[in-house]
């Protein structure tokens, strides 16, 4: 009997989960991808094998994310046998100050990790009731959490700095910096895609429905564009970005609204969705032709570049800008755009290798190499797992 580990990804209305095995002698590998979608309305459990064959897709009974695990345990049950998982690992989108790497969870850890949730109200609440399920569905198996926020950790002093009185400073105001799963995975595979940047100076652009930058010196994270909580940096799907704080005092004084109010509109009613009023989804209003569909994909571009701008003033210049995630990997028209206001810096597109989502999309003249490199934050996860657990050596 194989026995694998099992990632963990709870959001507000789906569960998403990977299965990884690990054969003796070789890496964490891929046996199953699947997810509970439709968590509150109409939901479905649908599964495939790591070469796509459709493992499950059926109607489930689930009313919330801890049935979803429920629903999730019997169907691993089912298809693989009582005891065949060792280990499960939660992404966790906030480890906050404390908690700088991948945490074995208990229930002094979660009772910690309760209080960042009004941090990352989107997120936190729905990876904390997975695990919490899972400690009731899958007993005895043990957890770990691996957050967003670790892998920023150990960044200078001025690049984590939020400048307010000292006193609020120590009570944890700093910014943390989230996809921290993401970069680390970026930052391991670089070695092998392109050892000439690997251990210099280099941006990761992660544009999916989140957005944020990291900057890279010799493969650690020395700044990036998200901050305090995820709502700083570049536009996204529906958070602006950064904003004048002044805003959000005339939003609480000038227009009275409530905190729930702002709450909701700054992570739920603001970029792309905001700008557009028609969609906060990047291929949707890429085949838009409103005036304000191009309005939003023009400011997503703007932001971009503008940070990419800042952090190579930090970096001091840069040597490779690698492009992840659902925009990155998958829209050369958002690359090119970013890439031709990045000309300044010396990077010259090769429009052919991006249209064919590279890997490498610079020109041999390019004094910037950009890439396109899918990012696997569950194997980052897994990796952490088993490597905590004990269940295998690092992948
Ligand atoms: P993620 O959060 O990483 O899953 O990314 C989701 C975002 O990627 C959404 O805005 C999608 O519209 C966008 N996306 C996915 N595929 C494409 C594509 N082919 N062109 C443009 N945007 C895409």
């Amino acid at each position: 009997m194989n026995n694998y580990a099992l990632v963990l990804n709870a959001g507000s209305s789906s569960l998403k989960f990977c299965l990884f095995e690990r054969p003796a002698g070789e890496g964490w590998r891929l046996a199953a991808r699947g997810q509970i979608e439709g968590i509150g309305t109409s939901p479905r459990l649908s599964v495939k094998d790591a070469g796509g064959e459709c493992l499950a897709n059926q109607d489930v009974s689930v009313r919330d994310g801890h049935e979803a695990v429920e629903a999730l345990a019997a169907w691993l049950r089912s298809r693989y046998g009582g005891s065949s998982v060792l280990g499960i690992g939660h992404r966790v989108v906030h480890g906050g100050s404390r908690f700088v790497g991948p945490t074995i969870l208990n229930d002094q850890v979660l009772a910690e990790l309760r209080e960042l949730v009004p941090l990352a109200p989107l997120h936190q609440p729905y990876n904390l009731a997975a695990i919490e399920a899972a400690f009731k569905r899958l007993p005895g198996v043990p957890q770990v959490a691996c957050f967003d926020t670790s892998f920023h950790r150990g960044q200078p002093a001025v690049a984590e700095l939020i400048p307010l009185p000292r006193d609020l400073r120590y009570a944890g105001l700093q910014r943390y910096g989230f996809h921290g799963l993401s970069y680390e995975y970026i930052a391991s595979v670089l070695p092998q895609v392109s050892p000439r940047i690997a251990r210099s100076r280099v941006i990761v652009a992660h544009l999916g429905s989140g957005a944020s930058l990291c900057a890279l010196k010799d493969g650690r994270s020395v700044d990036s564009t998200l901050g305090f909580t995820a709502l700083d940096g570049l536009c996204m799907g529906t958070r602006p970005g950064a904003l004048d704080p002044g805003v959000v005092l005339h939003l609480f004084q000038g227009l009275k609204l409530s905190v729930a109010e702002v709450e909701n509109l700054l992570y739920k009613k603001s970029g792309l969705l905001g700008i557009s009023g028609i969609s906060n989804d990047m291929r949707d209003l890429l085949g838009r032709t409103e005036p304000e569909a191009r309005l939003a994909v023009d400011y997503f571009v703007y932001r971009a570049a503008k940070e990419i701008g800042a952090l190579a003033a930090v970096l001091g210049g840069i040597d490779g800008l690698v492009f992840t995630a659902g925009i990155g990997e998958n829209s050369p028209e958002i690359r090119q755009q970013i890439c031709r206001a990045c000309g300044w810096l010396g990077l010259e597109l090769d429009e052919s290798a991006n249209l064919n989502h590279g890997p490498e999309i610079s020109t041999s003249r390019s004094k910037v190499s950009a890439w396109v490199i899918p990012t696997n934050e569950e194997l980052m996860i897994a990796r952490h797992t088993g490597l905590l657990l004990g269940l295998a050596k690092a992948a």
